[in-house]
């Protein structure tokens, strides 16, 4: 299975909760918000795909987000 990751920047809170979590999907972009890593922008969200490795950990972090800025869609 293969999933996208998106990050709604403008939800983003900055706390930091996605990518202290698990830093192999989710990284601190240059203005403290979070993005996803390797992804690239649609608009103001930020838009990755992965394999199935690690869909745990990306799921935890997105389900713990506080701004509800993270959606992951199976593919
Ligand atoms: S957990 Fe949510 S609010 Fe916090 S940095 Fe990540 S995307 Fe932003």
């Amino acid at each position: 299975m293969k999933y996208r990751i998106k990050i709604d920047k403008d939800a983003c809170l900055e706390d930091g909760v996605c990518f202290s979590m698990d830093p192999n999907h989710y990284e601190e972009d240059d203005e403290g918000k979070a993005q996803v890593v390797g992804g690239h922008m649609e608009g103001n969200i930020s838009v990755g795909e992965f394999d199935d490795d690690g869909y745990e950990d990306a799921k935890e972090a997105a389900d713990l987000c506080p701004g509800e800025a993270i959606t992951i869609e199976e593919l």
